[in-house]
């Protein structure tokens, strides 16, 4: 299911199961582990984690790959 978001990007599934990656959910105003993270790439190229927030289910991402 595809949620709008103000970070759209192509994905690439299943990169990373099971690591945790912080990032700012909107609608709780704070840093959540996301679920379900996938890499993908924004429209500028740059790299992007983008996953659902643990407690609302929200799509949420951070800048910047998940590994280094
Ligand atoms: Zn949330």
């Amino acid at each position: 299911m595809q949620d709008r978001v103000s970070c759209s990007t192509t994905e690439q599934r299943g990169v990373f199961a099971a690591m945790a990656i912080e990032a700012y959910c909107v609608k709780c105003k704070a840093k959540k582990i996301m679920t379900d993270p996938v890499e993908g790439t924004t429209k500028n190229g740059k790299p992007i984690t983008k996953g659902k927030c643990p407690d609302c289910g929200t799509t949420i991402c951070r800048i910047g790959a998940a590994k280094k």
